[in-house]
């Protein structure tokens, strides 16, 4: 009889692909975001004792009182973004655990993620050298401001709910970029807009749950 022990890395792949069928099924078509998600293994992303939800579509905590974004609402907000257009220079609000700057690597040409908790970035970048992804860097900061340096930005995305978009994130973006972020407090929405010149335009989607954005680093 064959008495070989299951071997974890087959097993993540099916969790992974089960997934990513979920996120069909739930409306996403993006074929090259669905191909992002199931090259990046989410698991990767939480404490071991969490692995085995890594692929159900919820928020897991992460410590510090913040949590990994549901696997959908990361669907979304980059199938929107993505609409019509290539990201580009990306920005990312809110690193966390890694796991969606590791996605949006995979689809924009650079990716530049700010985290305003030291020991989180600390476990982002752990989390991320073994994926070995060339075109993604971190930085401690408080996204708030943005980041000067690197501007302007084809592509914000920011992972945590604010009462308005930061001016400073309005001013970054370059002339065509898209911004996406949760705007609410108790009642949260996904807001894009979109800059013409100085004109920005924006659209409204689904209702979502995000940590709130704070300010200052910590
Ligand atoms: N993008 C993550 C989700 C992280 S949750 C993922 O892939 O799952 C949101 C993160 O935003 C938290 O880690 C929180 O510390 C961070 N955050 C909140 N306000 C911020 C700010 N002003 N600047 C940078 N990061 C911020």
């Amino acid at each position: 009889m064959n008495m070989r022990p299951p071997d974890p890395g087959q097993a993540s792949s099916r969790a992974r692909a089960r997934m990513v069928e979920r996120l069909r099924a739930q409306g996403i078509a993006d074929e090259k975001v669905l191909g992002a998600m199931m090259q990046i293994p989410r698991h990767a992303f939480v404490d071991e004792g969490l692995a085995f939800s890594a692929y159900d579509d919820t928020a897991l905590p992460i410590g510090y009182q913040q949590t990994i974004s549901q696997p959908l609402v990361v669907a979304r907000m980059i199938e929107i973004l993505r609409a019509g257009r290539e990201l580009g220079r990306t920005l990312e609000v809110g690193a966390g655990c890694g796991y969606q700057a590791a996605v949006l690597s995979l689809v924009a040409t650079e990716v530049y993620a700010v985290e305003r908790i030291r020991p989180l970035l600390d476990r982002a970048r752990e989390n991320l050298r073994p994926l070995r992804l060339p075109n993604v860097r971190l930085k401690y900061a408080d996204g708030n401001l943005g980041l000067p340096e690197a501007a302007p930005f084809d592509t914000i995305i920011v992972a945590a709910a604010a009462a308005g978009i930061p001016g400073s994130l309005k001013e970054q973006l370059a002339p065509g970029g898209r911004l996406m972020i949760p705007l609410g407090t108790a009642d949260q929405r996904l807001v894009m807009t979109e800059r013409h010149g100085n004109i920005f335009r924006e659209s409204r989607f689904e209702a979502v749950r995000f940590v709130p954005l704070l300010t200052g680093t910590e």
